[in-house]
């Protein structure tokens, strides 16, 4: 199975974010329980975290791979790796629907039944929210999927809000949700997830001022939540690194794909070709002939585990981007999905 390409063996993946949530939740003295706010921050890596939260206690964690919001968040969640929960990114294919966009898809998603953060908290007692947040710009079965077992808190937008508000109203909108969720549930302790897509912001303009400030008032604004009696955590599913769009790569593809009906999957800085029987090798001659050094092209089987749901619904052949080159949606300047330091280094943070 293909891990990170970073090699730092104490780390652990993000996969046992499911399992330090359950002992938090284990932790607390039964009659005194806190509640437990869970901020989810997407696109904050852990070394920008880790310079900005004085006052929490930070470990690092390593994304999956492909280290995608859509893989990397259910990852989180329910403790499955890719292989397991088989979301492999964002455009792949799905036995009976064809090639779907997960974003855009509302038929029910079957995904192997094995709980999550939501139905840890139901088993300590904990009444489980989620503020899907940012993700309420999504309507699709798989955000169904992700929050399975919260009641959700709605209503609230934060970089999907337009105009976007600078820091300072981004983190109070932030803290004024929790704390509304908090105060409307019917029943405490309460364990709360909250969606906050930084990503966004960051796709179009990487780590600037207003995104180092967003982050750096997380800090505050977790020790206020701890203040009121909460266990205040933090994490994320990646970070972003800085990738510019090469015409000469989206012409390669779009050539190889008229050229041998080939399609296109994957998200980001990880993409993988559908190739018809018996085209393979021409297909990889001609990539690899033609590719920059630093996209590198792997058999599906390299990097996904045969036989896992994840490796039945990629393509035949994957694009790892390692560079800076590659292709990206208009004007964006930072991605991710790859397995570089930037994109799979992410904070676990607890406060209180
Ligand atoms: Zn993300």
């Amino acid at each position: 199975m293909h891990g990170p390409n970073v090699k730092d063996g104490q780390v652990a993946s993000i996969t046992t974010f499911r399992g330090a949530v359950r002992q938090i939740l284990r932790g607390e003295v039964v009659g005194a329980r806190r509640d437990v706010v869970i901020l989810a921050l997407d696109g904050v890596p852990h070394a920008l975290a880790a310079g900005l939260w004085r006052r929490a206690r930070i470990e690092k964690m390593h994304s999956v791979f492909p280290a995608t919001s859509s893989s990397a968040w259910l990852s989180c969640l329910t403790g499955a790796d890719v292989s397991e929960h088989g979301i492999p990114g964002v455009v792949f294919r799905l036995p009976g629907a064809g090639l779907v966009n997960l974003y855009r898809h509302r038929e029910p998603l079957v995904l192997p039944v094995v709980g999550n953060i939501f139905s840890d908290a139901a088993e300590a007692g904990y009444a489980g929210w989620a503020i899907p947040g940012d993700l309420h710009a999504l309507d699709c079965s798989y955000v169904d999927a992700l929050l399975a077992g919260a009641s959700r808190f709605p209503g609230q937008h934060f970089y999907t809000a337009k105009p976007e508000r600078p820091s300072a109203g981004m983190a109070r909108a932030v803290e004024d949700a929790v704390a509304r969720c908090l105060d409307n549930a019917p029943a405490r302790p309460c364990l709360v997830w909250c969606f906050v897509e930084v990503d966004l912001r960051i796709h179009a303009s990487g780590y600037d001022d207003e995104v180092i400030a967003f982050v750096q008032r997380v800090d505050a604004l977790a020790q206020r939540l701890a203040a009121r009696g909460a266990v205040v955590v933090a994490h994320s599913d990646h970070g972003l690194v800085p990738t510019r769009h090469e015409a000469s790569i989206a012409a390669l593809l779009s050539s190889v794909c008229a050229e041998f009906a080939c399609s296109l999957g994957g998200a980001g800085r990880t993409r993988w070709v559908y190739v018809p029987p018996r085209q393979e090798d021409r297909v990889a001659a001609r990539l690899r002939r033609e590719l920059p050094a630093n996209v590198h092209l792997y058999g599906a089987d390299e990097v996904f585990a045969p036989g896992s749901l994840a490796r039945e619904r990629v393509g035949e052949l994957v694009l790892i981007a390692r560079g800076e080159q590659f292709i990206v949606k208009g004007g964006q300047r930072f991605e991710h999905g790859s397995d570089t330091r930037g994109e799979v280094e992410v904070p676990f943070a607890v406060w209180g």
